[in-house]
């Protein structure tokens, strides 16, 4: 990094978690040292020919924030330089995210392929959505590689892929699809929520999107909503995505943009923190005597184990808990616990426990709930930033009165 350049900081030399703290800076003239705030819709100009200058120069000077904000252009770049992404676009929630990825490169007549194993709204995007403008969905079973070759024998447009999936911790192989993908002319757009840029990198496996919801481990402290969608090839990013999104307008706000670029700052540290002390907490459930079952990416009885170890450098912080008992036992022990919060929330500094079946998955079937393991004795937990000793004593004491 030169001291000449303190405006605009080079950060290619640095390693990542440096990048996460000096990246995409664009000082103002009064040589502030965080990063500013720039809350405004619009910009001005000293004269006619300096608009029509910016109109004409498209992208090199800001025109509306609906198009590009200094502020977000901080997170993006920031976000992007970690990534190694040549594009980047931040959106008001992770779903705009989704949305906007899947939906700008896609029209009538085409195919897209993706596991069951979905969040609950990006499975209603391709499931109901795509249908409605003449967009075939095709679903598989997303660690089965036959089922994968099979649906990827068609031509096909997109596929759109979550490892490990929301709630289910259902792991799919990046390189193995995304090589089948591409043989089917498909993009392959990956949501890396659960794993983060931390854990995971999906670009070094073939994917050509990934998507975050920001809401998550990004901001990591529960304040804002927000997405990103990012994109391994420039072109495709500002040619296909980025007139559909400016054009639709799902912008994310200034100041919730602020939040998310001073979250990157302590991302990678939260999240090693997170992910070692979650599978602590793992090893200490898996053979807790009121637990059937415990999901973790990182513990060798995860069905994908060796997997997880090619892809992922860490497990995450995300936790599927099967009890031996049901409903009843699973609402005793949410309702025994002291520091673990009840919310359908995750990826935040406090740890948070959620009931899946009559939350976040109550509007699924029956036979949905059980094809997704959304079983009345399962509880997702999301470990925080508190001491996993505090974590586990207070899990052992819940379960205890369950
Ligand atoms: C939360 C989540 C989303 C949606 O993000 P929002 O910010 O809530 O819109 C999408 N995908 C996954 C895997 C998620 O966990």
């Amino acid at each position: 990094m030169s001291r000449t350049d303190h405006r605009n900081p080079n950060v290619a030399g640095l390693r990542p978690r440096s990048k996460l703290v000096h990246g995409g800076i664009r000082r103002s003239s009064f040589d502030e040292t965080c990063e500013a705030l720039y809350q405004t819709s619009g910009f001005v100009y000293g004269s006619a020919e300096e608009a029509e200058n910016a109109f004409a120069n498209d992208g090199t000077r800001h025109v509306y924030s609906r198009f590009r904000n200094p502020t977000t252009a901080m997170f993006e770049d920031r976000l992007a330089e970690y990534e190694g992404a040549e594009w980047a676009y931040a959106t008001a929630s992770g779903m705009a995210a989704v949305h906007g990825a899947l939906m700008s490169g896609l029209r009538a007549g085409d195919r897209i392929v993706a596991p069951r194993a979905l969040f609950i709204s990006c499975t209603w995007i391709v499931k109901e959505l795509c249908p409605r403008y003449g967009i075939e969905p095709v679903f598989v079973d997303g660690s089965n590689l036959a089922e994968w070759e099979e649906a990827l024998s068609k031509p096909t447009k997109a596929v759109f892929i979550e490892t490990p999936s929301n709630p289910g911790l259902e792991v799919v192989d990046l390189q193995a699809v995304s090589d089948l993908a591409h043989k089917a002319g498909a993009i392959v757009v990956v949501d890396n929520a659960f794993a983060t840029p931390v854990l995971q990198r999906p670009f070094d496996f073939g994917a050509d999107v990934i998507i975050y919801s920001a809401t998550k481990h990004i901001d990591g402290q529960g304040r804002c909503l927000g997405g990103v969608i990012l994109t391994k090839d420039k072109k495709y990013g500002s040619e296909v995505i980025h007139p559909f999104l400016r054009n639709t307008g799902p912008t994310i706000a200034p100041f919730n943009a602020w939040l998310l670029l001073k979250g990157l700052e302590t991302l990678e540290l939260r999240v090693q923190a997170q992910s070692a002390a979650a599978a602590q907490v793992a090893q200490f459930l898996e053979t807790h005597p009121k637990v059937a079952q415990v999901l973790y990416p990182m513990l060798p009885s995860h069905p994908s184990y060796d997997l997880v170890r090619k892809q992922m450098s860490g497990g995450g912080n995300m936790l599927s808990i099967f009890l031996k008992g049901g409903k009843a036992e699973a609402f005793n022990a949410l309702n025994g616990l002291r520091m673990v919060m009840i919310s359908n929330n995750l990826g935040d500094s406090k740890s948070l426990i959620t009931h899946p079946a009559t939350t976040t998955h109550s509007k699924l079937t029956d036979e949905e709930k059980r094809a997704a393991r959304i079983e009345p004795g399962l509880l997702r937990l999301s470990v925080g930033l508190e001491d996993p000793q505090d974590i586990m004593e207070d899990l052992d004491r819940a379960l205890a009165e369950a």
